[in-house]
């Protein structure tokens, strides 16, 4: 602790980088709260994690320094026997981040799924900020009743309350994350238009749909290189390449009258639409590429493990 103080006094210019996770059961508000968070242009979640080796991250960045937010694969959207998702802590790594976010409704009622989780929670060390979300559905008065159920229940590094659909206590919450972050250097560009995870993904979301178009058409002969992805205020345009090896390939991924790369794209679009929680204009080209398996920069740039491809 004094050490932090005492850095912080030596040099105010430090910045400050590092992970933290976003946690809380369905429809509590995490999606909503990350794009109160970071904003239209960046808000980056996926519903897709398992699709690539390198997992989601959504970036803040500001003069302060960078928060990287992690998909948490331990956080399981399944079911338990009481009907509420599982945190397996131990399982997963929600312990390797700087500081865990917990979302929870505004309520003084601390369910059978809150309490598995507050069980999960006392076996890490890492700091646990409550946030209570949906605050503009409730008289300021009862807050700190919820706020003291809580607290009884686990030691809690922050309690902010937020209404993440009205942006209130967003800064507040953004300022308590950074206490609890090491000085370093940011980790990601402050522009996460270059994400190449998150590239990565819409490529796959492609070439899955091509896949699933063309069904046994083109065994495993396609690629998929997005060539730009500019998220703008209201829509994200993207335009990719699918590459085949052969002419006659391209013939087919184009069909009649363009229906094939229309029906492909239509697909794609809508997937990705929800991958970026936003209007996406998506444009695709088919290009010829014989042997682009030979090609290290494609095998590399979408995550193939060459050993899997035929
Ligand atoms: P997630 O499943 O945890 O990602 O939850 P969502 O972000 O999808 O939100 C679920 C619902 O709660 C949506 O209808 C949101 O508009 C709503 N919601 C989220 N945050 C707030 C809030 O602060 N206040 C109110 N009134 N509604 C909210
Ligand atoms: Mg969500």
């Amino acid at each position: 602790m004094t050490g932090d103080i005492q850095n912080n006094r030596q040099d105010d210019q430090k910045l400050k980088a590092g992970f933290a996770t976003l946690i809380g059961r369905p429809n509590v508000g995490k999606s909503t709260l990350m794009n109160a968070l970071i904003g239209q242009k960046i808000a980056i979640t996926s519903k897709k994690p398992q699709t690539t080796r390198n997992r989601i991250r959504t970036v803040y960045t500001c003069e302060e320094g960078q928060i990287v937010f992690v998909d948490t694969p331990g956080i399981h959207k399944a079911k338990n026997k009481l009907g509420d998702y599982m945190v397996n802590a131990a399982e997963s790594s929600i312990s390797e981040v700087d500081v865990i976010l917990w979302l929870v409704e505004p309520t003084d009622y601390i369910g059978a799924g809150e309490r598995h989780i507050i069980e999960e929670l006392k076996k890490i060390k890492t700091p646990v900020i409550l946030v209570i979300n949906k605050i503009d559905t409730v008289k300021k008065e009862l807050l700190l009743t919820y706020i003291d159920a809580y607290r009884k229940e686990l030691d809690f590094a922050e309690i902010v309350p937020v209404s993440a659909l009205k942006k209130d206590g967003t800064g507040e919450l953004i300022a308590c994350i950074f206490k609890y972050l090491p000085y370093g250097e940011p980790f990601y560009d402050e522009d996460m238009v270059t994400d190449q995870p998150m590239r990565q993904i819409v490529a796959e979301l492609i070439r899955e749909k091509a896949l699933r178009c063309l069904e046994e058409e083109i065994p495993h002969g396609i690629a998929v290189t997005i060539e730009q992805m500019k998220f703008k205020k209201k829509i994200v345009d993207i335009e990719a390449t699918i590459i085949c090896e052969r002419e006659s390939h391209k013939g087919i991924i184009i069909g009649k009258q363009g229906a094939m790369l229309k029906k492909i794209g239509s697909l794609a679009r809508k997937d990705v639409e929800d991958l970026v929680e936003n209007q996406v204009n998506l444009k695709l080209w088919v290009k010829v590429k014989k042997d682009w398996r030979d090609s290290d920069f494609l095998m590399k740039n979408f995550g193939y493990d060459p050993g899997a491809v035929e």
